[in-house]
């Protein structure tokens, strides 16, 4: 491509089946008997219909032979974006669901959190973490670490080893009354956090990148979030947090920060509402924090396990997506006890149909709009829409190979259905085993390569 302003495109693969995505128009657009070809960078290079194989084998110059035919019963649908959970939480995951959020925090999380020193402890964690997630359909995660700036390279690491597409923050606290060992200085936080997103970027991973992590209002001192608004803007640089999760929380942050208007306009004067930020929760924002949020082009993570096995409240997210705030769907492990975006989806769904019960003028989400948030949503929750979240061409390849009937998965199929009842029965039903290939960028991530050493 020397001489030639236009690259030559190279077609890897290409699958010849049943793909089902989101659009921007179409919650589920559902292609039969299609042809999707990846060239070697992992974008997808073309999609076309099943009989135009000729036509496109000589276009893009790929063997019709080559081409990988999915069997019945299975589907291509888009890796699913975890926008919120916390790598460092994943060992107590399934347990210590007994108490509200700042007692649990101080209870559980803190301890746990501070032990992410020791290097190996923090490496056993994060491998078990990033192989769950990946094994379970998650092929892009928006992480939490902790305050430690080593054991969070690890975390970028392992994610890039495992060819996961990640957000990986380095969380900053400043402030914590309860567990006083685990925190740090204003100015040990704020070092330690150019320090950690210089090592990164360093490092070149193509799918694996910094985000600002103020762990939440709560924890940091007005200074330090100053610090921290300062530092993603001059770096352009995602930003994560959480806000408004529970009663006691919003209370609080009034408290510690009596000059502002709201939770919401305590990140916006420290410049941390910007249209790469996303915030965990948001149960109990007013109409007008989420024009804010939308004015700012900030995003909302949706974390229904999470917000139920705390206690914390439940977000309406009809009311959201009628505000026109970007929103995805997160874990949030292990305050949500499953790190699995299926279980997001459920919960959501079903927070969705409690809200209907309280309210029967609620307008009820459906499963199709679900999927597409645990998809394309997310993807523009986390600004990476224009590089994953559906199948257009152009984006990397981001996909799980279902297998609706794969052997020993938890799904029977009683007659023959349609693709759209096949994707409902894998959402409401299924699980990592009906997900028997996952692909990042086009590279095949799942079923794992064992080490060669
Ligand atoms: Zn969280």
């Amino acid at each position: 491509m020397a001489n030639s302003d236009r690259p030559t495109t190279v077609i890897a693969d290409v699958y010849r089946g049943t793909f089902i995505h989101s659009t921007q128009t179409t919650a589920v657009q559902i292609l039969e008997d299609a042809l999707l070809g990846v060239d070697t960078q992992g974008k997808i290079a073309f999609i076309g219909k099943g009989k135009e194989l000729d036509k496109l084998s000589q276009t893009f110059g790929f063997s019709p032979s080559a081409v990988t035919q999915l069997k019945q019963y299975e589907f291509f649908m888009p890796g699913m974006v975890d926008t919120h959970i916390h790598a460092s939480q994943y060992s107590y995951a399934g347990t210590a669901l007994d108490m509200p959020l700042l007692q649990w925090l101080n209870t559980y999380t803190f301890p746990v959190e501070s032990r992410f020193k020791d290097l190996e402890f923090a490496k056993r964690v994060y491998t078990h973490v990033v192989k769950r997630t990946l094994r379970n359909g998650t092929t892009t995660a928006c992480y939490f670490a902790t305050i430690h700036t080593d054991a969070s390279l690890l975390l970028g690491q392992i994610a890039n080893d495992f060819g996961q597409r990640a957000l990986v923050g380095k969380v900053c606290m400043d402030r914590n009354n309860s567990v006083k060992h685990y925190k740090e200085t204003s100015q040990e936080s704020q070092e330690e956090t150019c320090r950690f997103i210089a090592e990164l970027l360093n490092k070149k991973y193509p799918l694996v990148k910094p985000v600002v992590t103020p762990r939440f209002a709560p924890s940091c001192t007005g200074a330090l979030l100053g610090q921290l608004g300062a530092i993603a803007k001059n770096n352009h640089l995602h930003i994560q947090s959480h806000i408004s999760e529970n009663t006691e929380e919003v209370k609080l942050v009034k408290e510690l920060f009596p000059e502002s208007e709201s939770y919401t306009d305590v990140y916006h004067k420290y410049n941390l509402l910007t249209d790469k930020t996303v915030m965990a929760h948001g149960c109990y924002l007013s109409d007008k924090e989420l024009d804010l949020f939308r004015e700012t082009g900030a995003s909302l993570s949706h974390c229904p396990n999470s917000n139920i096995s705390l206690c914390s409240g439940m977000l309406n997210i009809r009311n959201v997506l009628n505000h026109k705030v970007k929103l995805g769907l997160g874990t949030d492990v292990a305050g949500g006890y499953s790190a699995s975006m299926l279980d997001a989806v459920r919960r959501a769904l079903d927070t969705s149909k409690v809200l209907t019960i309280q309210d029967p003028d609620h307008d009820t989400l459906t499963f199709e709009e679900v999927f597409r948030l645990a998809t394309l949503g997310g993807s523009q929750a986390l600004s990476l829409d224009d590089q994953t979240g559906n199948f257009e061409v152009g984006k990397d390849f981001d996909a799980l190979r279902v297998d609706v009937v794969a052997p020993g998965a938890p799904i029977d199929l009683i007659q023959n259905e349609d693709p759209k009842i096949l994707l409902e029965k894998f959402l409401n039903l299924g699980d990592d085993r009906n997900i028997v290939e996952v692909f990042v960028a086009g590279r095949n991530v799942v079923p794992f390569t064992e080490p060669t050493d």
